[in-house]
């Protein structure tokens, strides 16, 4: 089994040393991890209120680590990724950006509206004093931005917007088919990530809905534990695969240099 969306302590907001995630995918004999540390925001020249992802001068030591951990004798096969955020207006300097980096894959994912980190618990009461269809419409909106790009390898935590349990009153099935619709144009994968069955609204990113429509429409799925603590690795994953088996899905995509092939589930 794979997992690909660890992160490591360079973010300011995640526990544990590189090697302390090996371990821990040893033990749980997982074949396959890539870590996606949170690319610095300076450089798509964004400042949050609160720092969430590694500094610039962090990002060429980051990736000397990965390689160097590569090398070292393991049962699990190392990757080199990285999340992304996506801000409208960056694609050109995301583009030009990772025209200098090689990365195994891209994730693709969506923290903020504006200056709003909608996904950081500090800023979850915000919810409460918003519209939540509009704050819904407005995610869906930047989603289909994101995918639309194909820029990305992977889409992040996909239905992230739910991730406190605030729901809108309106039916987004049409918005999903349409998401669902781009990704396959697009050829961008989604993951399914555990990390929501242990926020407040319970449940994996996303929900089976939209997997299960995700399949029917032909699009690639990968698996990620968006572990920000070495225990954390592989988190709810027997779960995962009786989900991804009962939404039809057979197969995992995995990445080299950019490149996706397919795993057997
Ligand atoms: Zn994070
Ligand atoms: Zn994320």
């Amino acid at each position: 089994m794979i997992d690909y969306h660890l992160h490591t302590a360079r973010c300011c907001h995640a526990m544990g040393t590189l090697e302390e995630y090996l371990t821990e995918a040893e033990n749980k004999q997982l074949t396959e991890i890539g870590f996606a540390d949170h690319f610095p925001l300076d450089l798509l020249g964004f400042e949050p209120r609160k720092q969430v992802t590694m500094h610039p001068e962090e990002l060429p030591v980051y990736m000397d680590q990965v390689a160097n951990l590569k090398k070292q004798s393991s049962s699990v096969k190392i990757k080199l990724g990285i999340e992304i955020d996506y801000l409208p207006g960056t694609e050109k300097q995301v583009e030009e950006l990772l025209g200098k980096y090689e990365f195994d894959y891209i994730i693709g994912s969506i923290h903020f509206m504006g200056d709003w980190d909608f996904t950081h618990p500090v800023y979850a009461d915000d919810y409460k004093h918003k519209d939540l269809d509009e704050i819904y419409h407005r995610y869906y909106e930047l989603l289909a931005m994101v995918c639309k790009s194909g820029l990305f390898d992977i889409i992040g935590h996909i239905d992230v917007v739910k991730k406190f349990g605030y729901r809108p009153q309106s039916n987004l099935e049409s918005t999903r088919l349409e998401i669902a619709r781009i990704l396959r144009e697009t050829g961008t994968c989604l993951e399914l990530n555990t990390a929501g069955r242990d926020a407040p609204v319970g449940e994996f990113y996303p929900d089976r809905d939209f997997l299960a429509m995700c399949h029917s429409e032909g699009v690639a799925v990968t698996l990620g534990s968006d572990a920000h603590a070495p225990e954390q690795v592989g988190r709810y994953f027997p779960e995962a695969v009786d989900l991804l088996k009962e939404t039809g899905y057979r197969e995992l995509a995995v990445f080299e240099q950019r490149k996706k092939s397919k795993q057997r589930l």
